[in-house]
């Protein structure tokens, strides 16, 4: 027999399965030993009430075995005759576009501008190290995109729930571990990304698809309006329709589109800084015991949203026992983004608190050229905040000291407009450089989130505080350009045989999202070539 039940457990009873087991025998009355397997479908913390439980929905098999899991069952066949469909990019949309063509019958030609993940890795490190920032392998480019050095938090907004269940199926078909299945907040942790995109890679490469590192697209290859491949920078030609995953960061296409006049169109994004608390007061703002979070209870979280002066201020992508990350894409940036490995047990708690900036902005006189920046900023162009977005990260750095190096304020001395003499501890590797954030960073966003921070201590008290630093800046919330296309075929408005995808696109918003997009534009391709 297969029961489903709802239960309600102190953090201690939820700790491992044999807690677990004395809770569900004392709810059920079933003997322990007839209990074969107990699984979680969904965890979720309630931490609203001096008690703190933690409720989940079982599954328990009495005197049965359990099935198969689901995801075992998706089929990838032999594509190798089939028919190619070129995939610009190997993030999460491009890998889960490939993947989809294979189970559709097609064979996938991965184009990557970047290295392979375990070769990625080594530039990465140099970031840190040596302050070096290799513009074709970095937190943005190279195998599993932005999202193979990220957080690896798998919870969307996205409402189409099957899909998003089966993207998570498929992370676990390559080597994620099942909880992600039953997490409320689904994390997979920066350390164990790596493995999964290698077995995604392989997957793809044992059906008869081809994945090409070192490959960066120049251009679309465009016969009568139709694109029918594209070429990369040393001239080699890959022929087929295109599903164009290049992610926000690669500023090279837009300028390409921008050109050529090819349409494409502003796109609200968001900007500010990272903020950095010690964990262990974020847990003593969350779960207010004296005794601290103690061995039963994960690093806590947080999220906070509020609308300053017709505007946005929220938190982005919080990362628990987390570190902050230089997530620049070329060498005249600063910009930085936080991660967390799957145990998340760093001393510190960091995440993105922006503010929403949106293509009016531009014609209210609201975004302005940072005066040193030295960067055309022509706010009528379609790229006019892409341009902002530069201008900020190359402002950053100039403030930062001409390094990786990123330029940091307490958070109270931001609040009274305060230069700081020192800095805590941080995450961040490559170091903190004093910096008046409250001075230079564009007033729309300072002034905004100095409002947000009042609010957000007013509902958690301790949360503005001189322990957090605000380390700037973090501009790649999502892309501030738009490809757009037709909502039906998802082909580019005026290019046939061109499928605008993911993120870099405008129509995704983090690893699930880009993963479904990948798919849809799979599918769309399908259509067309099939
Ligand atoms: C540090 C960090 C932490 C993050 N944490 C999370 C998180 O916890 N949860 C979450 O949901 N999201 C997170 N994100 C965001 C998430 O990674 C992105 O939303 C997602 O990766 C977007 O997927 P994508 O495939 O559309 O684009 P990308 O991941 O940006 O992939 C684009 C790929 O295209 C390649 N490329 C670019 N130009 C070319 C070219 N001309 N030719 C060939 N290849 C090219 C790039 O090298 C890259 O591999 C994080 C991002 C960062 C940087």
């Amino acid at each position: 027999m297969i029961k489903e039940l709802n239960l309600r457990v102190l953090p201690e009873e939820a700790a491992n399965e044999q807690t677990l087991r004395r809770a569900v025998c004392r709810e059920t009355g079933e003997e322990n030993d007839k209990i074969r397997a107990l699984h979680v479908l969904k965890r979720a913390i309630d931490a609203r009430q001096r008690v703190i439980y933690v409720n989940l929905t079982v599954r328990i098999f009495i005197n049965e075995e359990p099935d198969r899991e689901e995801f075992q069952d998706i089929a990838y066949g032999d594509v190798s005759k089939k028919k190619a469909v070129v995939v610009a990019g190997a993030g999460p949309a491009g890998l889960f576009a490939a993947l989809r063509l294979i189970e559709l019958g097609l064979r996938p030609v991965v184009i990557e501008r970047g290295k392979d993940v375990h070769e990625r890795k080594k530039d990465i490190a140099r970031i840190s190290r040596a302050h070096i920032v290799d513009p074709e392998s970095n937190y943005a480019f190279g195998e599993g995109g932005a999202g193979a050095y990220s957080d690896g938090k798998l919870y969307t907004r996205s409402r189409k729930r099957g899909s998003v269940e089966r993207i998570l199926r498929i992370f676990c078909r390559h080597g994620a571990d099942t909880a992600i299945l039953s997490d409320t907040h689904p994390h997979i942790g920066t350390d164990k990304l790596p493995r999964i995109i290698e077995n995604m890679r392989r997957q793809i490469i044992a059906s008869g698809g081809e994945v090409h590192f070192g490959a960066c697209m120049e251009k679309p290859v465009i016969e009568n309006g139709e694109v029918t491949g594209l070429q990369t920078r040393d001239g080699q030609v890959f022929t087929g329709p295109v599903i164009l995953a290049t992610g926000h960061s690669a500023r090279d296409v837009y300028r390409w589109f921008d050109r050529q006049h090819i349409p494409i169109e502003p796109k609200g994004f968001a900007a500010g800084i990272r903020l950095e608390h010690p964990q262990a007061l974020i847990d003593h703002i969350r779960y207010r015991r004296p005794e601290g979070r103690g061995d039963c209870l994960p690093p806590a979280e947080y999220r906070f949203a509020t609308q300053v002066n017709d505007r946005g201020v929220y938190s982005f992508c919080m990362c628990p026992g987390g570190f902050v990350i230089p997530a620049a894409s070329a060498p005249e940036q600063v910009v930085v983004n936080g991660m967390s490995p799957a145990a998340r047990n760093s001393p510190w708690a960091n995440a993105g608190m922006v503010v929403e900036i949106r293509p009016e902005d531009l014609s209210m006189g609201r975004l302005e050229a940072f005066p040193d920046a030295g960067l055309p900023f022509d706010k009528s162009s379609p790229l006019a905040l892409m341009y902002f977005q530069e201008q900020m990260e190359q402002a950053c750095r100039q403030h930062g000291g001409m390094t990786q190096r990123a330029p940091a304020q307490r958070m109270t001395d931001f609040m009274r407009r305060k230069n700081s003499s020192d800095l805590p501890a941080s995450s961040y590797t490559p170091g903190l450089t004093a910096s008046p954030l409250h001075f230079w960073m564009p007033t729309c966003i300072a002034d905004r989130l100095r409002e947000g921070f009042r609010r957000f201590d007013a509902t958690s008290r301790g949360f503005l505080s001189c322990e957090a630093a605000m380390i700037g800046v973090e501009t790649r919330t999502s892309s501030p350009v738009r490809i757009p296309r037709d909502p039906k075929t998802l082909q580019h408005v005026t290019l046939r045989g061109l499928f605008p995808c993911g993120e870099g696109a405008g129509y995704a918003g983090g690893i699930v999202s880009a993963a479904i997009d990948g798919e849809a534009c799979a599918e769309r391709a399908f259509e067309i070539t099939g």
